[in-house]
């Protein structure tokens, strides 16, 4: 007797559709898995049989032979142990398929020995290939029941136990589970009006969020510097329903979604410590995993001391920043992974930290040249705002106003987002734009025109650059609500420019 289940399989963020082939025979009693698969598929043999036992399908002793199709194709995960349950089930006669489902439905899922389905990494993306390719619905288990639901317009059947699974089949009983609402906003306990002044370093925040523009900001210890892009996040606004997908699919691969956080509503903000590994930043190892680059994706990836991490790391932060894509070549395939986030990076001036404070800093010029070099070859000229800040001296401490919360300045920077949204498209902003839109958004008058020239040719700044103060300029000018870009504009955008 032969039967097919339909699964699923991934590299990197890629989907591929599996037929899971059943062929049962009479013979000596054996259970095969043949096509690829790892260790955990191997092992899937033995967590089936007793988990079939266990829900009341005890296995006849016949020859089993399963095979996953495409056999070239490498297969990973234990998602597989509910559609070869399902094969194994249909094709010993214990259920019969009277609605089709197996045609039309496609299943994944890992058991426990008791029968009950665990939920599996990647699920979203499953129902996402399952809609492309015009299947009716998936089979998945009821723990990854809230991702596969952002996903609309196909049918999302959740499982908990091979009983589950096999009254669906039988009898087409759907259990629908109810969703819980999510609260979209950031619940982060930290706030703007935390820090005290250092209202040009707010201001370039401002701005980086309102056109996801990168920034740096250089200062002495004790200036805010930490606090304040921690702060970061808090002014950033809600994900569209793409990011939300794109954001939820990348943490599905990477395991990283919970029962407390099943899917991603708010952008992400990754910090990773200087001491993290290449791998864990970039991506890749054995068996392919997203890296901090990707896990930030549609949000903030934060490096905190940016000159102490090994010049390998910066250097291969190029790419990602470039391209907003990672890929991971291994020698038989590619795997490629989002990394479209805003960096924000914070560093010191200097080995002692104090160059900004005068006569406090004992470095000499060759050392802050050195130090200041970690950084500035691969990353400087991909980071849009430039910021330096000082320590606030007690007088100032005490004499300050109180300051922008984070709820005014978020919807400030809201009101720009969506000025951006209706110029180039939901989701887009101004540091997005490519060569053509630059040349047709970003229109300067004569005579700023003729400034301009002047002012770069002093300052003495490169090609991209330019380009890069001309898209901050034009979120100066959507955060000032006016269509054109005027002088005061481009100017403050040169301000944010060091280079
Ligand atoms: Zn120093």
């Amino acid at each position: 007797m032969n039967k097919r289940v339909l699964s699923c399989s991934y590299l990197g963020a890629q989907s591929f559709l599996i037929e899971v082939e059943i062929d049962i025979s009479t013979g000596l009693p054996i259970f095969s898995i043949i096509g690829l698969g790892d260790t955990a598929i191997s092992e899937s043999k033995d967590r089936i049989k007793t988990a079939l036992k266990n829900s009341n399908f005890p296995l006849i002793p016949k020859k089993i032979i399963v095979n996953l199709s495409p056999a070239g194709l490498k297969k990973e995960g234990a998602h597989f142990d509910l559609p070869i349950s399902i094969g194994i089930m249909v094709a010993m006669g214990f259920i019969k398929d009277k609605f089709n489902i197996l045609d039309n439905y496609l299943f994944i899922g890992e058991l426990s020995l008791s029968g009950k389905i665990k939920s599996v990494k990647g699920a979203i993306n499953t129902v996402i290939l399952a809609k492309e390719l015009g299947y009716k619905g998936v089979v998945l288990p009821a723990d990854n029941y809230y991702e596969a639901n952002l996903i609309k317009n196909i049918d999302i059947i959740s499982v908990s136990s091979l009983k589950d699974a096999s009254d669906f089949i039988t009898n087409n009983i759907k259990k629908k589970l109810k969703l819980k609402p999510i609260c979209i906003d950031n619940q982060i306990d930290i706030d703007f009006s935390d820090v005290k002044g250092q209202t040009m370093a707010k201001r370039g925040l401002e701005i980086a969020a309102a056109g996801k523009h990168n920034l740096i900001m250089i200062g002495s210890p004790g200036s805010g510097k930490t606090m304040l892009c921690k702060r970061f996040q808090t002014i950033l606004p809600p994900l569209t329903d793409n990011e939300i997908i794109k954001a939820t699919k990348i943490h599905s691969i990477a395991g990283k979604l919970s029962k407390t956080n099943p899917i991603i509503t708010s952008p992400p903000f990754r910090s990773p410590h200087h001491t993290s590994s290449p791998v864990s930043i970039i991506g890749g190892g054995k068996k392919i995993t997203p890296g901090e680059v990707s896990l930030a994706s549609t949000g903030v990836l934060f490096l905190d001391e940016i000159a102490e991490f090994p010049r390998a790391v910066l250097e291969s932060l190029r790419q990602p920043i470039e391209d907003k894509k990672v890929s991971i070549t291994r020698a038989l395939y590619k795997v490629e992974f989002d990394s479209d986030f805003i960096l924000i990076a914070a560093s010191n001036p200097c080995p002692c930290g104090y160059y900004f404070e005068g006569d406090r800093c004992n470095c000499t010029q060759t050392e802050v040249n050195k130090y200041m070099k970690k950084f500035s070859g691969p990353i400087m000229d991909r980071i849009d705002l430039h910021i330096e800040i000082r320590q606030l001296s007690e007088t100032e401490l005490t004499t300050l106003n109180k300051c922008k919360s984070s709820k005014e300045i978020r919807s400030n920077v809201i009101k720009a987002r969506n000025i951006q949204y209706s110029r180039l498209g939901i989701g887009r902003c101004n540091s997005d734009m490519n060569q053509s839109e630059i040349s047709k958004y970003c229109v300067l008058s004569k005579e700023d025109r003729l400034y301009f020239k002047k002012v770069i040719k002093i300052l003495n700044i490169s090609a991209r650059s330019y380009d890069k103060i001309l898209t901050v300029a034009r979120t100066i000018a959507d955060l000032d609500n006016s269509h054109e870009i005027h002088k005061k504009h481009l100017m403050e955008a040169l301000s944010f420019r060091k280079k």
